[in-house]
């Protein structure tokens, strides 16, 4: 009879640690996501919503994630403090939008005159970017991500063409991150503004140019019916948007949807890379045909040698003040001097010799 009770208690002590067992491997999240851009955003809105698909599918439901877009929240630039703060498990923007809180973040978006998006995600994924990011984010109790590059993006659009460095003086142009520490260096007077109020603020003469990503989706906010000159890019070679996830929430996932949120955030990031270059080539391809009156321009030499010293000074700068921002000028310095040189040999190599055949 004991013995019976004490099996009984037994495998009634192993039934219930099973299902116990069983309950934290089936125990289901939903995170709530906030996102800069408004709701169907193409192409940055569909990262967050593949990387939320594959979450959800790979974790067979039991990781959901909800997004919420700007209309929603009503805090475009408020991404990092509600992540922070916990009133969001994750965040979809870009780190440079941060530099006036925390001035290190503004190294993980995209630098002017810095690494291409192949190089970069080598950067990041195979040398120290992760690990400086993450250094940078830390005290901030959240974890960030690569989350989607847009590849290099186009120069902005001007209402007057530029022809010296006197065409620059006093302009008022929205361009955030580095470039626009850089153009104020030059004479520019830069200014951020949210996605969703560019165009009303470019019409109506709040700014005199802006740029924003590159051709796939510039022309769908309309900047082509109010300014005509496109400048070629200098300033966001690879522009990396950025997956935030609050600290608590990423320690209370389960080891295994820790991971399925971590591939998924990687591959919705690779992703737009490869998708931003599809939309953009499609839009590319009939862009003279449908707006006559763009006209394409790169920055004379006098312009682009100014604003390459002014980096190199603000670089020099930067990395003076602080002893993490060293750390990372100089990693990603030495990271663009290596991969740059074989970067030249084999793409550079390449194109030049494809352009030759013409
Ligand atoms: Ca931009």
């Amino acid at each position: 009879m004991k013995l019976r009770s004490a099996l009984t208690a037994l495998a009634l002590t192993l039934a219930t640690g099973l299902a116990a067992t069983q309950a934290i491997a089936q125990e289901r999240f939903t995170l709530r996501l906030a996102e800069t851009w408004g709701p169907n955003f193409p192409i940055f809105g569909d990262a967050t919503k593949n990387m939320a698909r594959m979450a959800e599918e790979m974790s067979d439901g039991r990781l959901r994630i909800r997004i919420d877009s700007a209309n929603k929240h009503k805090a475009p630039f408020g991404i990092f403090d509600m992540v922070k703060a916990g009133q969001y498990d994750l965040g979809h923007s870009a780190s440079y939008y941060w530099k006036g809180k925390v001035p290190n973040t503004l190294f993980f978006t995209s630098m002017p005159f810095g690494m291409t998006a192949l190089e970069q995600y080598a950067w990041f994924y195979h040398g120290d970017g992760m690990a400086l990011m993450q250094e940078v984010y830390e005290p901030h109790n959240m974890l960030s991500f690569p989350g989607g590059n847009t590849g290099i993006q186009m120069g902005g659009w001007f209402r007057k063409e530029i022809n010296s460095l006197e065409d620059l003086q006093g302009l008022k142009m929205r361009i955030p991150g580095f470039a626009g520490e850089v153009f104020a260096e030059v004479g520019v007077n830069p200014t951020n503004i949210a996605p969703g109020e560019l165009y009303t603020a470019l019409e109506r003469g709040t700014i005199d140019a802006t740029e924003w990503v590159g051709p796939a989706l510039d022309l769908r906010l309309g900047f082509q019916q109010i300014a005509d000159y496109y400048y070629t890019g200098w300033h966001e070679p690879a522009t990396e948007l950025q997956f935030l996830v609050n600290k608590e929430t990423w320690e209370e996932l389960p080891d295994d949807l820790r991971e399925i949120l971590r591939i998924a955030m990687r591959t919705a990031a690779y992703d737009m890379l490869v998708h931003s270059m599809h939309e953009n080539a499609g839009a590319w391809a009939s862009i003279t045909e449908e707006h006559p009156n763009i006209e394409v321009r790169t920055f004379p030499d006098e312009v682009i040698q100014a604003m390459f010293q002014a980096n190199q000074k603000l670089l020099a700068e930067a990395a003076e003040g602080d002893e993490l921002a060293k750390r990372i000028v100089d990693s990603q310095r030495q990271y663009l001097d290596n991969a740059r040189a074989y970067t030249e040999i084999s793409d550079r190599a390449y194109l030049n010799t494809m352009a030759e055949l013409e």
